[in-house]
């Protein structure tokens, strides 16, 4: 199984777009934008992550919810 035909780890259907580097439980490392805005907005997002896309995706959904990005710092790596 390559990277192209990954799966979100959560829903089992999306695109993955940001794995998280320092996961809580390893069975959760790949999430698609839905999943991830998800944590986001519940207050739980990735900390340490990679973007998959070569885009800031990631970066772009916390931007939307910047009230929450002052309280981690996050790798950019
Ligand atoms: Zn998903």
């Amino acid at each position: 199984m390559g990277a192209h035909s990954r799966k979100c780890d959560w829903c089992g259907c999306g695109t993955p777009i940001v794995r998280d580097l320092q996961p809580v439980n390893t069975d959760y490392q790949y999430w698609c934008v839905e999943c991830a805005r998800a944590l986001i907005i519940k207050g739980d997002p990735i900390e340490v992550y990679r973007e998959l896309e070569g885009e800031p995706i990631y970066g772009r959904l916390l931007d939307e919810h910047c009230a929450l990005k002052r309280f981690y710092s996050f790798a950019s790596a």
